[in-house]
């Protein structure tokens, strides 16, 4: 579920309690989300160290370990970062928990153990191993660029959005309110959009991501705090069409449900 917004989120909230406090102590509660890498490598890479800044690509977050390497993140569906004092506060589904000196704890959660807690030596590798795209919110990332991914894709557009090999960022979620606001059926396949249909749907990536993260992506009643017209928080069971009133309609694929208005948004 934590997309590029909700990242950005979690990122800001890292830059604002965790940085610059030495890493007292490890814990991994389960050694799964590390995949491959070891709990002892871990402890003995960030033990007495400290993180010393942020940075997001995509879905993942990456934190800059002084002395060298890279912290990375990756949150699956359900993963999340918290912060916490007391030791009663610590949140439910805590994988790998730092302690950091001045008493605050920064807590890595995710309840179906889809995710992974990683090292990386170089942050550009890491971004190049992962074959992810560009960032969706980068300042690079341009119109152009965008076109230049998507050329020659003939797949439909709603999986394009959500390929993190094309653009990072972008999940189930974000590409449902993205096509909602461009008005184009997830359906559509991509090489049949219009040059100019084609620009407004990179700004409306841009938009959404931008104002779900000024409202506070993730957070409680976040849904509610969207903008007025807003697709999310219409779904669910029986939602409707914010802006003509029908009744949403839903498809799966790959197993995600899809929500749109086949009134509102065109093939
Ligand atoms: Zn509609």
């Amino acid at each position: 579920m934590p997309e590029l917004p909700d990242v950005e989120i979690f990122k800001r909230r890292l830059a604002r309690h965790g940085l610059r406090k030495k890493i007292t102590h490890v814990a991994v509660g389960d050694s799964r989300i590390l995949g491959t890498l070891s709990a002892r490598k871990l402890n003995s890479r960030l033990l007495g160290r400290q993180l010393v800044s942020t940075r997001r690509h995509g879905k993942h977050l990456l934190a800059k370990i002084g002395g060298d390497g890279w912290l990375t993140l990756h949150f699956g569906l359900t993963g999340g970062l918290q912060f916490f004092k007391a030791p009663a506060s610590r949140p439910p589904f805590t994988r790998v928990c730092l302690d950091l000196a001045g008493g605050e704890h920064l807590a890595y959660t995710n309840k179906r153990m889809i995710g992974r807690v990683g090292l990386a030596e170089d942050a550009r590798a890491f971004i190049a191993h992962e074959k992810l795209g560009p960032d969706a919110l980068d300042r690079r990332f341009g119109t152009a660029v965008f076109r230049k991914a998507v050329a020659g894709v003939r797949r439909d557009v709603k999986s394009v959005l959500m390929d993190q090999e094309i653009l990072a960022g972008v999940g189930n979620i974000y590409a449902d309110e993205i096509l909602f606001r461009a008005r184009i059926d997830p359906r559509t396949r991509i090489d049949k959009i219009e040059a100019p249909e084609l620009s407004r749907l990179y700004r409306t990536i841009r938009a959404v991501l931008k104002t779900a993260i000024s409202r506070g992506a993730g957070s409680e009643q976040f849904a509610e705090r969207m903008p007025k017209g807003s697709l999310l928080p219409m779904r669910k069971k029986g939602g409707r069409c914010p802006r003509c009133g029908h009744p949403l309609k839903t498809i799966k694929s790959g197993g995600r449900t899809t929500y749109f208005c086949a009134g509102c948004q065109k093939r």
